[in-house]
């Protein structure tokens, strides 16, 4: 019998992920795309590394139903992995740990805007992730956060990044690798003109703030993109606070539309408008309530408890058993039941 599995993801642990042209998709071929939340920096002393827990990530997942996470491990900033190595990753493995128990997605991102320059480190601490991790389904490795302004996808960042995936598929054959581009990974443009080919599962991100001026100019750029063959994932953005903001709205609009997984900006309680609780509250093993959260966390819960990023049911009445008889044994869920299989 055929049975078309849907994409039901509540309590289901996090399945394989691939590309498929300029769409992200799931074991079963479909395009999908997921809501979740990134932490902020690892740094020692930088304030966000106190939420690098499994308690709080168990919270992310069972109070706002975030699907994805990005573990934003520092690199070369002070207190960052390369002056604080096993603190930053130690920090990060609990993270990707407590993710894989949750059944959810996280990302391991190299948080640096000059990754070009520790292209050792970088080769060296993914080597040893895609040794731990590379078997896991819920691993996605983000190479480099956001590069500069002055940083050239030819000769800057398309190296780096061919060098660090060649030492990635050498031991992980298949999870996604998402790289970013220049100006702050809005640059999509580049890498669709000039892609990084010979390896399979390779993305791109695309980074926005509206309240940055990041608005329908950066979403066509991104669309063009796509048009041109390559994927996005949105691995950082920041929402305004205000229900209904038409920039955020139209950005969360555009991901639903194209299944661009999102993750914004950040897990942490310092005294900036990105911050998701009320500035220095601490409660850094989650149990926040509506008063806990700021404005934009607020906002951020609302769309990760309402997003639906999978793709429509196969349309009733398509017959892909082409006229033979068939019995189905089960169902899926509600929405996926047997009259989907003949
Ligand atoms: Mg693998």
């Amino acid at each position: 019998m055929v049975l078309i599995s849907g994409a039901s993801y509540g309590a289901t642990p996090a399945g394989p992920l691939s590309v498929n042209g300029n769409k992200i998709v799931d074991q079963y071929g479909q395009p999908v795309s997921f809501a979740g939340m990134s932490f902020f920096w690892s740094n020692d002393g930088w304030g966000g590394s106190k939420y690098y827990n499994a308690d709080c990530l168990n919270w992310l997942v069972s109070d706002w139903d975030v699907k994805i996470v990005r573990a934003a491990m520092g690199v070369e900033d002070t207190g960052g992995y390369i002056d604080s190595p096993a603190n930053n990753k130690d920090r990060l493995k609990t993270l990707v740990d407590a993710s894989i128990a949750a059944g959810v997605y996280v990302i391991i991102d190299w948080h640096s805007h000059h990754a070009e320059d520790y292209q050792t480190e970088a080769i060296d601490f993914f080597e040893e992730m895609a040794t731990t991790y590379g078997g896991y389904d819920n691993v996605i490795y983000e190479i480099y956060n956001e590069p500069l302004s002055g940083c050239s996808w030819p000769n800057d960042i398309k190296p780096y990044a061919e060098a660090v995936i060649a030492a990635i598929r050498a031991i992980d054959p298949d999870n996604l690798i998402v790289v970013g581009s220049p100006e702050w990974s809005q640059r999509v443009d580049l890498p669709a003109a000039d892609p990084i080919t010979g390896y399979i599962n390779i993305a791109y991100t695309i980074h926005f703030y509206p309240d940055m001026g990041h608005t329908q100019w950066l979403r066509d750029r991104g669309t063009a993109a796509m048009n041109a063959g390559i994927a996005l994932m949105a691995t950082e953005w920041g929402p305004k606070g205000t229900p209904g903001h038409e920039e955020t709205v139209a950005w969360m609009d555009w991901c639903e539309l194209n299944y661009v997984s999102h993750t914004a900006w950040a897990v942490n309680d310092k005294d900036e408008p990105w911050s998701i609780l009320d500035p220095w509250i601490g409660m850094e093993t989650g149990g926040w309530d509506a008063n806990d959260l700021s404005t934009r966390g607020q906002r951020l819960k609302d769309i990760c408890l309402n997003w639906d990023g999978t793709a429509p049911p196969p349309p009733e009445g398509v017959n892909i058993a082409l006229n033979q008889p068939t019995a189905c044994s089960s169902i899926e869920n509600a929405s996926y039941d047997s009259a989907y299989a003949v």
